[in-house]
């Protein structure tokens, strides 16, 4: 079995960021979401600023506010939060529908279909969500979700800097022993302040001195739950990424380096657009029934038109042409477009609507599963078919 390719994302100081975008005089500030500071409500998000002084999440706002005289504290609903939280989880679902969200602002993602390096889709992913939402995050990089998550919480706690960490800090498969060595227990996962004491109290400080111990050991000590904690020492988990029921579409949408008017070099790129999401369709044996394309012109107004089908499809052609034929509505276009994007959604597994296809379709399908293996095999740049959709 080949390597699973998982990622953990965590967004920086997440509350205390979408204050800062409805509120950037705070930029830099140290400043805390929290309650009434003479109260006795607890700090729930705090900038890196306000670390610097000691300031941490959870800490009574009483204390907070000792450490840091200075200390802003500010709140201004929880609606603009599950706004933003949505805006990112949008972004990341774009990328792949194999996402578990976690928390408001957590979500692991499998993404071992992609055929980029994880390394290079979480650079990819962190710096679209910045550009897209103006929001920091950090991710962690394994093989599985126990490494992914222990390695995301290494990265940000050691940035020691007044700025939101934007770290990405990877485990190689094989490295996770050597990660874990040194690390105190608690940052187990499992692992809560009872049992690190206990723990402690047993003589055991590192992850690598309980991985060092026999399993008979644990196992004896703490029956089932023993065993747990001794495979996870040895950075193994092999949990699933359990996707979300909420993904309801696969899309894929490119931001120009410069803004574009010419409807030939849109044309190309949609058939690019409509041939990823095709793939990625196949790749999880769905299809769906509405084809959705997203414009955006030079001055960020943006658009999205849809078509809705009388039976679900995942080919390329038929995506690339409702999508065109929705493009092809704004023409002559009032503006240079700035992103294009192309989605489907309404989407049902595939296997159900098979018999649908198998009269005319036929010789498409073929083609496109030797298409897809192709990509499978060595990445989904390497062969594009160009020419071999007409224009029409
Ligand atoms: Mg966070």
């Amino acid at each position: 079995m080949s390597a699973r390719k998982i990622l953990h994302i965590d967004l920086d100081a997440f509350f205390c960021s979408v204050e800062e975008l409805h509120n950037p005089d705070l930029h830099g500030k140290p400043f805390a979401v929290g309650g009434d500071p003479n109260g006795r409500s607890v700090v729930s998000s705090c900038s890196y600023a306000a670390r610097q002084y000691g300031v941490r999440s959870a800490m009574p706002c009483a204390k907070a506010l000792r450490l840091c005289p200075d200390l802003i504290f500010v709140h201004s609903g929880y609606g603009q939060y599950t706004e933003a939280s949505h805006a990112v989880m949008e972004i990341i679902r774009d990328l792949t529908p194999m996402v578990q969200q976690i928390s408001i602002d957590e979500a692991f993602l499998d993404v071992s279909d992609l055929p980029d390096s994880a390394l290079s889709i979480a650079r990819r992913l962190q710096s679209d969500i910045y550009s897209k939402t103006k929001l920091p995050t950090s991710l962690g990089v394994a093989g599985n979700k126990l490494m992914a998550k222990i390695a995301n919480n290494i990265g940000k706690s050691n940035h020691k800097k007044p700025t939101p960490p934007m770290a990405i800090t990877v485990v190689e498969p094989g490295e996770e022993s050597a990660f874990l060595e040194n690390l105190p227990v608690r940052e187990l996962w499992g692992v809560g302040p009872k049992m690190a004491e206990r723990l402690n109290m047993m003589g055991f400080k590192t992850i690598g001195q309980i991985a060092g111990k026999p399993v008979a050991f644990w196992e004896k000590a703490f029956g089932k739950s023993g065993r747990d904690i001794w495979e996870r020492a040895q950075g193994q988990d092999e949990r699933m990424v359990v996707e979300d029921h909420s993904v309801k579409s696969i899309s894929q949408e490119v931001t120009f380096n410069i803004d574009i008017a010419d409807p030939e070099i849109l044309r190309k790129k949609i058939l690019n657009l409509s041939e990823q999401v095709g793939y990625r369709l196949r790749k999880k044996g769905l299809c769906g029934t509405t084809i959705r394309l997203k414009i955006r012109w030079a001055n960020f107004e943006t658009h999205t038109r849809q078509k809705k089908m009388h039976s679900p499809v995942d080919q390329d052609r038929v995506i690339f042409e409702q999508a065109y034929e929705q493009m092809m509505a704004f023409y002559p276009f009032k503006q240079p477009v700035r992103l294009i994007g192309v989605g489907v959604s309404g989407l049902t597994n595939a296997m159900h609507q098979l018999p649908l296809w198998e009269t005319e379709d036929e010789k498409e399908r073929r083609l496109l599963n030797a298409v897809d293996e192709v990509r499978n095999r060595f990445g989904k740049n390497v062969l594009k078919r160009g020419n071999s959709i007409k224009k029409k």
